[in-house]
């Protein structure tokens, strides 16, 4: 079964393709099949992973699958949440986001600045699918002032994780895909989809 995935990111692409193997499915990305992606005009994560996996799916005729995440800080009521990507501006970089986020976070002491990471996939059969598949996952840091290590991307230099006292960003790719809240989100997408089958 042909899907499409409404991303133009090969990363994401190939991550998404090796958690599920085995189920039958070849994953296309929407770019290369000439989709351009749709304004995410959601109140919420769920909302703006649905939006564009109908999108997808409309324009292609073909089952559809998005991802929509971000970053959740505690001490900013949930910020920046579904604007993660673009909390410093329209046209923000990662630097100018850290930047912002550091200095939101001024004075804040290390016992409060929790956040987490969520990712949420969205799976349509249909453009209008009434029984999509949701699947979610959230990764648990805390952010602290010096960004530490060059992997990653996004807020990941920021990222601290008390278990392993290292940063997102310091943690090698497969280390990150087995834990953090897209690979969580993955591959409970994976089980969803084996137990509908
Ligand atoms: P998107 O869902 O891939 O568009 O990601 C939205 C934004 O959330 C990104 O631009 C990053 O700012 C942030 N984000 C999501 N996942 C991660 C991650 O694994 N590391 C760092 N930043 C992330």
């Amino acid at each position: 079964m042909r899907v499409v995935v409404a991303t133009g990111n090969p990363g994401k692409l190939r991550e998404l393709s090796e958690l599920l193997a085995g189920l039958g499915l070849e994953l296309l990305s929407q770019s290369a099949l000439g989709v351009t992606g749709i304004e995410e005009t959601g109140a919420t994560f769920v909302e703006n992973a649905l939006l564009k996996a109908r999108h997808a799916s409309q324009r292609t005729g073909l089952a559809a699958i998005a991802d929509d995440s971000g970053l959740e800080v505690d001490a900013l009521g949930g910020a920046p949440g579904i604007y993660s990507a673009r909390y410093a501006g329209a046209q923000a970089d990662d630097a100018a986001n850290n930047t912002r986020l550091v200095h939101a976070l001024f004075g804040i002491p290390a016992g409060q600045r929790t956040a987490r990471y969520r990712c949420v996939l969205a799976w349509v059969l249909r453009a209008d699918d009434a029984q999509p598949l949701i699947a979610q996952g959230l990764w648990e840091g805390e952010i602290v002032a010096t960004p530490r290590g060059r992997g990653g991307f996004g807020y990941d230099p920021h990222f601290w994780l008390p278990g392993l006292q290292r940063t997102a960003a310091e943690l090698d790719a497969a280390t990150k895909n087995l834990i953090s809240h897209r690979g969580q989100a993955m591959r409970r997408l994976r089980s969803l989809l084996q137990a509908r089958q």
